[in-house]
């Protein structure tokens, strides 16, 4: 099943076509890459699928879900913003709460997210003295604190020293089992570490999709092209 089908999605700003007549789907339960350059469109088509901007054109559907897209989506944003003074239990107990959970019920899910994204050591910590990797694993909480079918995250490793990403990467293994996963890199290496499928967009233009495997096999010469590593 398809938690989500895009058909001809486009977005332009101004005359900048940036994401150009895109279609594809996410299968229930995978995780999927979107990778691309710098530019390529990637955060734009991210922002596009969580409601955050609107298409020009093209339509986003979720086939179980037809009423409450966003409901269903988690989102962490490529520069997520963490109210820095409360500590990392305090903030995801009041995104609960503003995400219209009761307070117990924020609570509750709050120490379960804790102990699934590795936070337990640093709960009681402000947000303002946690590493990049902390702050991504508390966004990745954060993003799935209403049980979202899928979670969107923009470059959640982008930023990242080598130890926070080793981090980051094993916990997205780990969530696997919990939710659909899609996320931005323009690292194939990463893509491949944790995801079966890949989106490949470049220049607003989505040029490749499919198994991560048979999409490298086609295009063996796509990594050297691109500069990926
Ligand atoms: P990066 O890896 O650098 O984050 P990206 O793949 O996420 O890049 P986007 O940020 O989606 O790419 O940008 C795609 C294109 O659209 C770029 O040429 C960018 O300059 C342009 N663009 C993005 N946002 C806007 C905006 N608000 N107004 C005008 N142009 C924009």
């Amino acid at each position: 099943m398809n938690v989500l089908e895009v058909s001809s999605l486009e977005k332009r700003y101004k005359e900048k076509l940036a994401v150009k007549d895109i279609s594809f789907q996410l299968k229930g339960g995978a995780c999927t890459a979107l990778l691309g350059p710098n530019g390529a469109g990637k955060t734009t088509t991210l922002n596009m699928l969580a409601g955050l901007i609107k298409p020009t054109a093209g339509k986003i559907m979720a086939p179980d879900s037809p009423d409450d897209i966003r409901e269903m989506i988690g989102y962490l944003p490529q520069y997520p913003a963490f109210f820095e003074w409360m500590t990392g239990k305090e903030f995801l107990i009041f995104s609960g709460e503003i995400s219209g959970m009761k307070k117990e019920n924020a609570e509750r899910r709050t120490e379960e997210l804790i102990a699934l994204v590795g936070l337990e050591e640093g709960k009681n910590r402000k947000v303002g003295q946690y590493s990049g990797g902390m702050k991504q694993r508390l966004g990745i909480a954060q993003a799935l604190i209403h049980k979202p079918k899928l979670i969107i995250l923009d470059e959640p490793v982008s930023a990242l020293d080598p130890f926070g990403r080793r981090e980051v990467l094993d916990l997205l293994k780990t969530l696997k089992k919990e939710t659909t996963i899609l996320f931005s890199t323009h690292i194939l290496n990463d893509a491949e570490q944790i995801c079966e499928d890949v989106l490949f967009l470049h220049e607003g233009v989505l040029i490749e999709q499919g198994a991560i495997q048979e999409v490298k096999a086609r295009h063996h010469k796509l990594r050297l092209t691109l500069h990926f590593n």
